[in-house]
């Protein structure tokens, strides 16, 4: 219930435009206490700063002055006072040791004859410099204390007072400055970052609804993001994957369907002959064993379609294999030794050009499976009296392995199609030599698995050489 009660809550908490703003307003509340509060309480300082040096001095230099009078009186004051021009606005006190006051610069409210009893002068009286202070609204207002001594007794003491609303009135305009400073600049953040959350949801927005439409299937989907920033170059990005997933999406469309209509061929081949030996009255023993024949061959047929589709397979899901060292010289001659009967059927003769050890690192059944279907295909599309030459050689630091052969050659406009899978240049004779076409496919993938090169050269009518390259393998130096 809670759950989708505040389901929204959660979803604007937890949504990148609500935490950008977030981030955004206290970024921005950050910056207006900083302008509102720093600049005054500096300014604030200064005036404080200043007003203790004007008055402290004015206060001492009074009372060392009076230090030189010999009696502390309101006439040696009044002198003093104007003599030293340290009235300025201020209201100016002095008392005598016992408190009293004796001069008061005040010409409303002198308080000359009554105590003292404020305590910067009851500190100064004691012998200690005062001074204070404070900032209300209005004013700052800030007095100093400062004793006046004789032979080493404190005699009396001078009391300056400084009420000053000119220096206040200043601070309080600039401060109103700051306010309304603080407010321009948040009206123009604001509509700022609206229009950039505005531009920023709509680029998101076309990235995510992308992402949607391909998630659904719709693989052609492409994302239209101008400019040049991150977001553009993520629909950019993403236009080259969903390009690339639609590739991949066809290839295996096309390859499920190849791979049925090659499996259905056989199987309606083996239909037909076990209806006619279900159907023919009376057949013979003879014409059965003729049809189960015939039936056997469409079941290896059918056998050799799965297993090569299989192996395939795996060539896909599978991670490059932990290879090993293998010699490719002795996978070429286990081979020939395999095909020699075959060859011999064709009329066909195989020549072996190498000599000594040709190490790489690989899978030896993938090394296995490359050599086997070149040299295959090099005998079963050769003519009669024709020659297969397999020979592994070194190109610096690679190990080339070549299978020529003297057979019908391959015309140059499917010379770039024969990896393909199910491809064949001429179906009849693949089939009647028990192709699947998928050989040079598993030959393709096998060599990029175990990270080599192949090539392949052919003249039609007269043979086709395939060269593969492999990194060579020294012991104790680097392999593939
Ligand atoms: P298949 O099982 O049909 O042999 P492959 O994938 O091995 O399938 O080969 C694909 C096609 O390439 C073959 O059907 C054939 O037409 C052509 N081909 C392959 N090797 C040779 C060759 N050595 N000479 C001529 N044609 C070849």
């Amino acid at each position: 219930m809670g759950k989708s009660r505040f389901g929204w809550l959660r979803r604007l908490l937890s949504s990148l435009r609500f935490r950008l703003s977030a981030a955004f307003a206290v970024l921005l509340a950050a910056v207006l206490v900083i302008i509102n509060y720093y600049p005054v309480q500096l300014m604030r300082e200064q005036v404080i700063a200043t007003k203790e040096t004007e008055l402290w001095s004015a206060a001492t230099t009074l009372a060392a002055a009076l230090e030189s009078y010999p009696e502390l009186t309101e006439d040696n004051v009044y002198n003093a006072v104007r003599l030293l021009d340290v009235m300025r606005e201020r209201r100016i006190l002095a008392a005598d040791a016992g408190g009293i006051v004796i001069y008061d610069s005040s010409q409303t409210a002198a308080v000359v004859g009554r105590l003292a009893l404020f305590p910067e002068m009851i500190a100064a009286l004691s012998g200690r410099d005062v001074f204070r202070c404070r900032y209300s609204e209005t004013a700052f207002e800030s007095c100093a204390a400062v004793p006046v001594m004789r032979g080493g007794e404190t005699a009396g003491a001078v009391y300056f007072y400084d009420y000053d609303t000119e220096q206040a009135a200043r601070l309080r305009e600039t401060q109103g400055d700051l306010y309304r400073l603080s407010i321009v600049l948040t009206a123009v953040s604001l509509l700022g970052i609206a229009a950039f959350m505005l531009i920023f949801s709509r680029r998101l927005g076309l990235l995510l609804r992308g992402v949607k439409r391909v998630g659904q299937g719709e693989y052609s989907y492409k994302i239209q993001m101008r400019g040049q920033d991150e977001l553009s170059a993520i629909g950019s990005e993403f236009n080259v994957l969903t390009g690339q997933i639609q590739k991949n999406e066809e290839m295996r469309r096309q390859f499920v369907s190849d791979a049925s209509h090659e499996l259905k061929t056989p199987l309606a081949s083996i239909r037909l002959l076990s209806d006619s030996i279900l159907q023919t009255k009376n057949i013979s023993r003879e014409d059965v064993r003729e049809f189960l024949t015939d039936i056997n061959e469409e079941i290896e047929r059918l056998t050799r379609i799965s297993e090569s589709l299989l192996d395939l397979t795996r060539l896909d899901a599978m991670p490059p294999a932990r290879p090993v060292p293998c010699d490719v010289d002795a996978t070429v001659r286990k081979c020939a030794d395999l095909l020699r009967g075959s060859a011999a059927q064709y009329g066909v003769s195989i020549e072996l050009h190498s000599g000594g050890r040709h190490l790489i690192l690989a899978d030896p059944d993938g090394l296995y499976q490359v050599v086997f279907n070149l040299m295959e295909n090099a005998v079963k599309y050769n003519r009669r009296g024709g020659k297969v030459v397999a020979g592994v050689g070194t190109d610096k630091d690679m190990t080339v392995l070549t299978v020529c052969d003297t057979g019908i050659g391959i015309p140059p406009e499917h010379l770039n199609n024969i990896f393909q899978r199910f491809y064949r240049v001429d179906k009849t004779r693949s089939r009647a030599t028990g192709g699947t076409g998928l050989g040079l496919a598993i030959v393709d993938e096998w060599v990029r698995n175990l990270g080599g090169r192949i090539e392949v050269r052919s003249e039609y009518g007269k043979g086709s050489e395939f060269t593969v390259r492999f990194v060579s393998y020294r012991k104790g130096g680097a392999g593939q």
